[in-house]
């Protein structure tokens, strides 16, 4: 095993967050990286688990540190990936899965470049608002800001690897799942391939001369 970045990126409200938990919860071959933020935390939100949720001079700190892998600033707050919470999961033989925007997925793509990167894209405007006000925790400027970065976000869909339309849940995480499996079978990603093909090359040699002797 051989195991990679899946970074998923999307506009807010397209369902991002849902798939993510749901992959991480049905397959033990993945871990999640957990960001950090200066943003406050939502009802139900938990520090280290969705979020560490840092002060800016904390996040700040960390960026002069050279902890972060990539980070931006979304909606008006700072967002950052750490390098040891990547590598943590790599270590642990699992890929990992960040949740990042699509300017730190670009930062990202440049630093690990084996990273797959996965766009969701909503079904449509209106279901995209629809689950944006569903949520409860947007104003009416928060809901604007997210839908002005939504279409600035749309922009950089052709950077990623592979696009899915999130319009059944269930569908969206078999198509992201599938992603994941095709990638880990993936020629320049199977460990010591030139070494299993050989091996069976010598062997069918032998055969080849003993069938034909
Ligand atoms: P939310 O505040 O709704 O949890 O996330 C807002 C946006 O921040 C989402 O588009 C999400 O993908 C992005 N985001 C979350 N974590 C990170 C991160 O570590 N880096 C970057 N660049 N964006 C992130």
């Amino acid at each position: 095993m051989n195991p990679f970045p899946i970074v998923m990126s999307a506009p807010s409200g397209a369902g991002k967050t849902t798939v993510t938990k749901e992959l991480l919860a049905r397959r033990s071959d993945l871990g999640y990286s957990v960001s950090c933020t200066t943003r406050a935390p939502r009802i139900g939100e938990v520090d280290g688990v969705d979020y560490h949720f840092l002060t800016e001079a904390d996040f700040l700190q960390r960026v002069a540190q050279n902890e972060l892998a990539e980070h931006a600033n979304v909606h008006g707050r700072m967002y950052g990936t750490l390098k040891s919470a990547v590598q943590t999961v790599l270590d642990s033989g699992k890929h990992v899965m960040m949740d990042i925007d699509v300017q730190g997925a670009r930062q990202f793509a440049q630093a690990y470049p084996h990273a797959v990167l996965v766009f969701l894209l909503p079904p449509s405007v209106e279901v995209l608002v629809a689950r944006l006000i569903g949520r409860n925790t947007e104003d009416r400027s928060t809901l604007l800001t997210r839908l002005r970065s939504a279409h600035a976000e749309l922009q950089d869909v052709d950077r990623y690897h592979y696009v899915v339309v999130n319009d059944h849940l269930e569908a969206t995480i078999d198509r992201v799942g599938a992603i994941i499996d095709a990638e880990a079978v993936r020629r320049d990603r199977v460990h010591a391939l030139d070494q299993q093909v050989e091996g069976l090359v010598e062997r069918l040699e032998q055969e080849i001369s003993q069938y034909s002797a």
